[in-house]
């Protein structure tokens, strides 16, 4: 049987939600039977293949990369999944979003404490930021959400071996929690 493909990102994320996922430990060995992973933090693939079986997504949307990402991530991947609080409702990250930008952006690099030759970063490689974070279904259609933050080794456990196995993921009660 082909293996699925799992691709995973993180957008506004801190990368604990992928640091969850490896404490599956030992058992990413019985993964590895079943799935390889595509575009991923994991491997040096730098963009989705055109038809990915699972895209897992970290993080909420903050910037234009994280559109641009995301966007590829739906065009691919035949499942979407929001991973953990920042996906699912914007996390911590979106209390940004009772600020006016300007002041954010003012304090972090204008006025705040020990700034030397204060300036707002302008490269024009530099994505920019989006007036609020955004949660991911509010820019494309997602297919589950995995609470948590970050979802236990366990919750990813159960999720990626009920769809390896074909079935509808069914997590237990023990394993939803928001926090
Ligand atoms: S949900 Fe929590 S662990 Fe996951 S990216 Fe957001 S802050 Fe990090």
């Amino acid at each position: 049987m082909a293996k699925l493909k799992v691709a995973t990102t993180s957008l506004g994320g801190c990368f604990g939600c992928h640091m969850s996922f490896l404490d599956i430990d030992e058992r990413i060995v019985d993964l590895a039977e079943v799935i390889e992973f595509d575009r991923s933090p994991f491997t040096d693939i730098k963009h989705c293949s055109e038809i990915v079986d699972i895209g897992l997504i970290e993080g909420g949307v903050c910037n234009s990369e994280n559109v641009h990402t995301l966007r590829e991530f739906r065009k691919s991947c035949k499942i979407l999944v929001a991973i953990g609080a920042c996906a699912i409702n914007g996390g911590l990250p979106a209390m940004r979003n009772f600020v006016p930008l300007e002041e954010c952006l003012a304090e972090a690099y204008l006025t705040g404490e020990g700034l030397e030759n204060p300036q707002v970063p302008n490269d024009i490689e530099l994505p920019l930021l989006l007036d609020k974070v955004h949660p991911i279904h509010e820019l494309v259609k997602v297919d589950y959400f995995l609470p948590g933050c970050p979802p236990s080794a366990n919750a990813f456990w159960k999720f990626l071996t009920d769809l390896a196995a074909g079935k509808k993921p069914a997590l237990p009660y023990e394993l939803v929690h928001y926090d």
